[in-house]
């Protein structure tokens, strides 16, 4: 699928590694400016090296900053740094997440469980509250949650990580509902599917890496939440098995 990004800003939470990094590295080979958000300085500046600019207006940004500590304050100042940069936001993805531990409910640990609400559920919730208005102001405007197969379903051992997807995926049905009406504002939630990624291996241990699809492999998919075709769509979540079909045969 060949989308034009060229002009268009896109933030990426958790680009330092997995599928956020293969994001921003492909992202900005379509002529978008990139917007790395991660919280680990040297993994950011490595990505940041790969980033395309050959289009003489292309420019990225580093913003590093935990999402585990992220409140109301530092969203707002994160907001201001981001203006001083760039005009609007056409693409939110958030993409950071972590697993937490693989245990059960009457053991999980208080102080994980609120790690793994707070980076994969409040932090969202926050950062697209304040970044609204950058997303207002654009002609493409998208907001991408990243969702998982334990967002519908609860399984045993996948605690605070499940039950922080089961939240998101509310959390992404009232945005679309809310700014459906009032905003140029699309928002979709994306369930990847098994993708050979750090997180992956740290649930699957026992499975070989080899086995599983590639980051690359959900490029397509992320294209089309950006493309023209995708402003029609009724639906606000998608599944990569469903998705990739739809893709891949246009
Ligand atoms: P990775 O663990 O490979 O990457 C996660 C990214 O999020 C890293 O860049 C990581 O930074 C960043 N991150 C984690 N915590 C924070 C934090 N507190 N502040 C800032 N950044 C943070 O995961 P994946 O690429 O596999 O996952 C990406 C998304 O896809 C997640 O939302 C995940 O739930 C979802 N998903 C993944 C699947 C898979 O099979 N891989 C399947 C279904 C859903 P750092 O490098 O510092 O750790």
């Amino acid at each position: 699928m060949k989308i034009d990004l060229v002009n268009k800003t896109i933030l990426i939470t958790g680009s330092s590694d997995g599928i956020g990094k293969m994001l921003a590295i492909e992202l900005s080979k379509l002529g978008a400016n990139i917007i790395l958000l991660g919280r680990n300085q040297k993994k950011l500046n490595n990505v940041y090296d790969q980033l395309n600019t050959s289009t003489s207006l292309q420019k990225h940004l580093i913003i590093e900053t935990d999402l585990n500590t992220l409140n109301n304050i530092t969203a707002d100042e994160m907001f201001i740094a981001i203006n001083q940069e760039f005009n609007d936001i056409d693409g939110l993805i958030h993409n950071a997440a972590i697993l937490g531990t693989m245990t059960p409910l009457r053991d999980y640990d208080m102080s994980i469980w609120n790690q793994v609400i707070q980076t994969n559920l409040t932090a969202p919730f926050l950062l697209t509250k304040a970044l609204l208005p950058m997303l207002a102001t654009s002609s493409l405007p998208r907001i991408i949650f990243t969702s998982s197969g334990v967002a519908n379903i609860g399984k045993s051992f996948w605690g605070a990580y499940s039950v922080s997807k089961f939240g998101l995926k509310g959390l992404a049905e009232i945005f679309a509902d809310e700014l459906e009406s009032t905003s140029p504002i699309k928002v979709f939630n994306f369930d990847p599917g098994p993708t050979r990624t750090n997180m992956r291996a740290s649930a699957y241990p026992a499975e070989d890496p080899n086995k599983v699809k590639p980051t690359f492999e959900l490029l397509n998919c992320y294209l089309w939440f950006f493309s023209k075709e995708s402003i029609e769509s009724n639906e606000n979540y998608f599944e990569f098995s469903d998705l990739s079909k739809k893709v891949n045969s246009t």
